[in-house]
């Protein structure tokens, strides 16, 4: 069998066209909506986030507020720039970009994010109201994985499904989320003793582990719905094992998943690609929750 490909960009691209629509209508009553991020310090990664949040925010018409504070910054200061977006009526989300300086608790500050304005779905308002299936603030990675699952209208009754990766804001959201369509669900992680008889069994596996590879051909049942959320950046090898350089003689690197894609697509029915299937959907899912915030702000 050669597995279908389960690509997020097509629903990504119907979302957003959605939300721009409902953006466009609501500049037309004077409501522009706007998400804001906070961003501390400049650490490579952050700025290469906060790039791509401008870029896809312009493209669906909702303005991008960057605040910048000076790493030197203390955790009150930090605060109290969550609390001024918070008091903002026309911002409809707010962003915490990761890392943050050590010094500084970052669970503390996503806490101090208005739940309502939490563009992020990581405030523990939001998160808790996932165990009532309400997914209106959801953590926009499990929401992502969760939306492209169903996408596939396949009936969820009663399925086999394993979640590799128990965090806060990815396998345990993605678990709660299957288990309100009754799936019957396994949660695996870093102490399950023996992964492989668990994946074995599910007929939905997906994967959140942040391990390129670790799901094996071997590993998973023949027509199962294999869902890989991993992104890990590793670098590229030649058959000697040795690493291949780019024309500036660093180490080249490339994006692979939790999953063997080469491997397991020849067991499973479904299987997303990596990247291009989950990752799509993510920022969109971003996107979506600054929406709902800005249309009941309207109401
Ligand atoms: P995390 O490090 O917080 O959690 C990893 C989880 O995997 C833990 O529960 C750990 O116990 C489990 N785990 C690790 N090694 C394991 C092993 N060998 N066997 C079984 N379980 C194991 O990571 P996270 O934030 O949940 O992210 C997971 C992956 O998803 C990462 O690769 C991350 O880059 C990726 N991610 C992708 C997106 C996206 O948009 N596609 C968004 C967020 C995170």
């Amino acid at each position: 069998m050669t597995a279908k490909l389960l690509e997020g960009g097509a629903l990504a691209n119907q979302i957003r066209a959605e939300i721009a629509r409902e953006a466009k209508v609501l500049k037309e009553q004077g409501r522009q909506v706007c998400l804001a991020a906070v961003q501390v310090g400049e650490k490579p990664e952050s700025v290469m986030y906060v790039k791509s949040q401008e870029k896809v925010c312009a493209e669906v018409g909702i303005a991008f507020r960057l605040v910048q504070l000076p790493s030197a910054i203390s955790q009150a200061v930090l605060l109290h720039a969550i609390e001024e977006l918070n008091k903002d009526p026309s911002v409809h989300g707010i962003i915490l970009q990761l890392p943050l300086p050590a010094r500084l608790d970052a669970r503390l500050a996503q806490r101090a994010i208005d739940p309502r304005k939490d563009a992020e779905g990581v405030h523990p308002i939001n998160l808790g109201l996932i165990v009532y299936g309400a997914t209106q603030r959801a953590p926009c990675t499990a929401i992502a994985a969760y939306s492209l699952i169903k996408s596939l209208h396949v009936d969820l009754y009663g399925k086999e499904a394993v979640v590799v990766g128990h965090s806060q804001i990815v396998g345990k959201p993605i678990g709660l989320l299957l288990l309100h369509d009754y799936c019957t669900v396994c949660t695996c992680h870093i102490a399950t003793r023996d992964l492989a008889a668990h994946t074995k069994r599910a007929d939905l596996l997906v994967v959140a582990a942040g391990k390129p590879r670790l799901i094996t051909k071997d590993m998973v049942k023949p027509g199962a719905i294999v869902v890989d959320i991993g992104v890990n950046r590793v670098p590229v090898l030649d058959a000697k094992g040795q690493p291949v350089l780019n024309e500036k003689g660093n180490p080249k690197h490339q994006i692979l998943g939790d999953v063997d894609f080469e491997g397991v697509k020849e067991v499973a029915e479904w299987i997303t690609p990596v990247p291009g299937g989950v990752g799509p959907l993510t920022v969109t899912m971003l996107l979506r929750n600054v929406m709902e915030q800005a249309k009941q702000d309207a109401k």
